[in-house]
């Protein structure tokens, strides 16, 4: 039996692989993984991270989309401890029916094309989850930290936060992967809040809210919600009516929703 065929990196799976070995150990330090702990990595590729995550608690789970991974992930793993191998697309693995200990420690340098989405899908799950360590695209990542008056903020900072603590840790250069993305990249910890720091009776709202907030960026917070709220309840709440939502935080948008749905 020969080799089988070198793999080749596939754009559609958004294949970019860590060859950086500051930046691995980087990420291990900021993981800071150990045996015990029910640590998954999402898109495992070639193993950049796995087999050092591996190596040092002996156990993981990754789920990874491309099958011609699947065996040379398996079989080099061998050398470093027991991998539990998904063959699956993340965006439809549904996490509470996995065999597992939970909390889940969730990890990977993602497919650029689906971390957004992946985020939103992983959130569902948050109850399960202690904390997840991401490499994403730089501009994500500022997306994901950013707060109010910030070019950077909107939905995807509002969504994040109500659920986590978000934390940018440090950036990550295109040479640092093979074949180098055309985008900057950043590692960043998310952290499920243990309780809600501004609970919302139905989330589904809330993102409505958000949605219709910023999807016209210039717009007035009473003019974006006018068919559903009016203006002077608006100013009940504290919030000026004449403000556009990047300059409103995630609690005054916790309060629009709640009024909405009370009334
Ligand atoms: N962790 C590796 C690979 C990162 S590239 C490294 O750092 O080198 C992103 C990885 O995610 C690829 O292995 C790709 O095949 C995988 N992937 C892409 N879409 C996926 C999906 N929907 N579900 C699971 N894995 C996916």
């Amino acid at each position: 039996m020969g080799n089988p065929p070198p793999h080749r990196a596939r754009k559609r799976f958004g294949q970019h692989f860590l060859h950086d070995q500051h930046v691995i150990h980087r990420m291990l330090d900021a993981i800071n993984p150990q045996p015990g702990q029910s640590l998954i990595e999402i898109g495992p590729g070639r193993g950049a991270l796995t087999f050092p995550l591996l190596e040092r608690c002996k156990q993981l789970t990754a789920i990874e989309l491309d099958r011609d991974l699947i065996v040379l992930l398996q079989e080099k793993s061998r050398a470093f401890g027991q991998i539990h191998l998904i063959s699956a697309d993340v965006l439809k693995i549904d996490l509470s029916t996995l065999d597992l200990p939970t909390p889940y420690r969730l990890v990977g340098n993602l497919p650029y094309n689906i971390s957004t989405p992946l985020m939103f899908h992983l959130l569902e799950y948050s109850d399960l989850i202690e904390d997840m360590h991401f490499m994403v695209q730089k501009e994500v990542a500022q997306r994901i930290i950013a707060g109010p008056g910030s070019k950077h903020y909107g939905r995807l900072s509002v969504m994040l936060q109500y659920h986590c603590q978000c934390d940018y840790l440090f950036d990550v250069a295109p040479g640092s992967f093979s074949p180098p993305p055309k985008v900057d990249s950043a590692i960043i910890r998310l952290l499920p809040h243990a309780s809600l720091p501004h609970p919302v009776a139905n989330i589904e709202q809330l993102a409505l809210v958000v949605q219709s907030a910023f999807s016209q960026r210039r717009k007035t917070i009473h003019n974006s919600l006018k068919t559903v709220i009016d203006c002077a309840r608006i100013a009940e709440l504290d919030i000026d009516p004449g403000a556009r939502a990047e300059n409103l935080g995630l609690e005054d948008f916790v309060k629009l929703t709640t009024l909405i749905i009370d009334s």
